[in-house]
Formats: structure tokens, C-alpha cells, sequence
């Protein structure tokens, strides 16, 4: 149970995670430079893509495993709300403090741990971009298939929180598709890991299927093992166009006949091509 939020003059909730002693000690886990206190720092971690804005109370960059245990202990021990953050893009309010507190950045949190073409797995911490994990994988020939839009900007524990799909979802699934394994700190600050590194690997609850969309509410996820694939031999890129929305989309069911299942589709219609070409001019 938190303790009970007061609100001053501007709307901003205030908690125990102001108070200077908890600040002190936040500095003391993380180093001064890693915790922002300052009002015009903190509000951009106080929304997320849909822009309704909460500042929280002070925001946070732990660096491994053990620094977010003692941030969680604190939390726990000062009663204060902790909002976890990857990229920031989601749409679901997940990582908006709304009830103050402070906002746990992975930024910092970066490392890959291992990459294993034998076993095709990854082992990395949670603040890499998508797109920044899918190109340290793909000079090992490997694919991580998970490709939302936002993969540029939307981080690997924001994706398994949101458990976002992308455009090569009804090929490959969506992120809970490839996570095979998760360490995650709870909300007293103990660490469990769930899953493993192989795909069989079914026994007892599948509380790494738990964690994907859990949207930081069961704990924050400080490592993750996610399943590779090969990289596709060629791929080839087909636009057609067709004269209803109904003949476009009836195509997908000519490429199972033929054992072909397509890596990516989008369909565009004539509005969004107007939009694309008042923008880009492609020539569609
Ligand atoms: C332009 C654009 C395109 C998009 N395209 C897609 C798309 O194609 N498919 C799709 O599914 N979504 C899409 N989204 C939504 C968004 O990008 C995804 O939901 C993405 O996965 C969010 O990642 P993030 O790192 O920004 O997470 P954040 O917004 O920072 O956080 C999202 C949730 O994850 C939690 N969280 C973050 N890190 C951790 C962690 N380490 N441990 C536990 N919880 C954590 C937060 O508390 C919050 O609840 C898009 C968004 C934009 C702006």
C-alpha cells in the first residue's frame, strides 16, 4: 500500500519520494547524475506517446540488477508509487506516473550479455531499442523477428510489457512470441527468473507468458532471453494493387496453397496514399 498522495498548487502529486532523505539515498544507489529532480527534466517522463502529463516527483537510471533491487527496497521501505520506463512510445499510460512517485528509466540498463547462434538466443538487459538489438543480432546472421513501428525509439522491456506485435506478426507472433526467459525484480525488491534459454521448456506456470503485457504493474524486467531465428536466405518485396479493400485483403488466402507465408503485409489505402504522397511524394 502506498501512502496517501497529497497534490500542491500545480496539480503535481506529492509523495515520500520527495522527502530529501529518500532523494539522498536515491543518489547514493545510482550516482547524483543519474536521478533528476529539476521540474523542466522530469516532465517529459511524465507522459507517454498519448501526452497527458503527470510529472513525477524525481526520475531514476539504474544501471544493473542490483541497483534496481535497492531502488524497489526503498520504494517499499518509504512507501513512495515507482513507474517503470523503457522508450516512452507506449499508448497505454503504462509508464505515466500518474499517482506521482518516481519513473524508473532503463536508459542506462544497455548491455548484451550474450548472443548464441548455436542455441539462437540473446541475452540482454531491457533499455536497447528494438532496432538496436534486431541490428546487433543480424551481424550474426540472426533475426529478431518482434517489429513494431515504433522499433527506432520503443525499447526491449517496453515491448515485453506492451507485448507489442508489428507488421511481421502473422508470421512470426508477437513479442511473447520470442521471449524465452525473464529476470524480473518485484515490487519488495527480490529477483526471479522465469523461463529458460530453450524453447521446451514448459514445466511449472508459464509466468514468463505472465510478465508480456503485464505493463509494469508485476515487477520490472532487468534481463531478458529472447529467441533468434536465421536470418531469411533473400526476401523480396511485392506491391500490387487491387480495386477494393475486399479483393486486397481476400489475397492473403492465396499464399497458404503455395506454402508461402509472407514475412510483412500492409495494406494502404487511397486516403493513406494521399496522405503519404502530400508528405513524402514517393510517386505511389
Ligand atoms: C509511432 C508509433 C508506432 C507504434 N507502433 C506500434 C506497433 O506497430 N505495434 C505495437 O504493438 N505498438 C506500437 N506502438 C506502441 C509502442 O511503441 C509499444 O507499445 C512499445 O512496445 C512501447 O515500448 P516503450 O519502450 O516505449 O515502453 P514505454 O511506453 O516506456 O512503457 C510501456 C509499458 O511498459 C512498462 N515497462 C517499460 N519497461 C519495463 C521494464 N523494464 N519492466 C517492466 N515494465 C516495463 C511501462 O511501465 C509501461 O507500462 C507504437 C507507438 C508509436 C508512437
Amino acid at each position: 500500500m502506498y501512502q496517501s498522495i497529497h497534490f500542491n498548487a500545480k496539480s503535481r502529486a506529492v509523495t515520500n519520494a520527495s522527502k530529501p532523505e529518500v532523494l539522498e539515498k536515491l543518489r547514493q544507489i545510482v550516482g547524483a547524475e543519474n536521478v533528476l529532480v529539476e521540474p523542466d527534466k522530469v516532465e517529459p517522463y511524465g507522459a507517454d506517446a498519448v501526452k497527458e502529463k503527470f510529472p513525477p516527483e524525481a526520475v531514476v537510471f539504474p544501471e544493473s540488477t542490483a541497483e534496481m533491487v535497492e531502488i524497489l527496497k526503498l520504494a517499499n521501505e518509504f512507501l513512495f508509487p515507482v513507474t517503470a520506463r523503457g522508450g516512452g512510445v507506449g499508448y497505454t499510460g503504462g509508464a505515466v506516473p500518474v499517482d506521482g512517485g518516481i519513473v524508473i528509466g532503463t536508459d542506462r540498463m544497455k548491455k548484451i550479455i550474450e548472443i548464441n547462434p548455436d542455441d539462437l538466443y540473446v541475452i540482454c538487459q531491457p533499455g536497447l531499442t528494438t532496432f538496436e538489438l534486431q541490428q546487433a543480432v543480424e551481424k550474426h546472421g540472426l533475426l529478431f523477428p518482434p517489429d513494431p513501428a515504433s522499433y527506432k525509439d520503443s525499447y526491449i522491456g517496453g515491448n515485453i510489457a506492451e507485448n507489442a506485435g508489428g507488421m511481421r506478426t502473422p508470421k512470426y507472433g508477437v513479442t511473447k512470441h520470442s521471449v524465452l526467459g525473464l529476470e524480473v525484480v518485484t515490487a519488495t525488491g527480490e529477483i526471479i527468473r522465469t523461463g529458460g534459454r530453450t524453447v521446451k521448456n514448459v514445466v511449472g506456470f508459464d509466468l514468463t507468458g505472465l510478465m508480456c503485457g503485464s505493463e509494469g504493474m508485476l515487477g520490472i524486467i532487468t534481463e531478458a532471453t529472447l529467441k533468434l531465428l536465421p536470418m531469411p536466405e533473400a526476401t523480396a518485396t511485392v506491391r500490387a494493387s487491387f480495386k477494393s479493400m475486399e479483393e486486397a485483403c481476400k489475397v492473403l488466402t492465396k499464399f497458404t496453397p503455395e506454402g508461402l507465408l509472407p514475412m510483412a503485409m500492409e495494406v494502404v489505402d487511397k486516403h493513406c496514399i494521399k496522405a503519404i504522397e502530400e508528405n513524402f511524394a514517393f510517386g505511389l
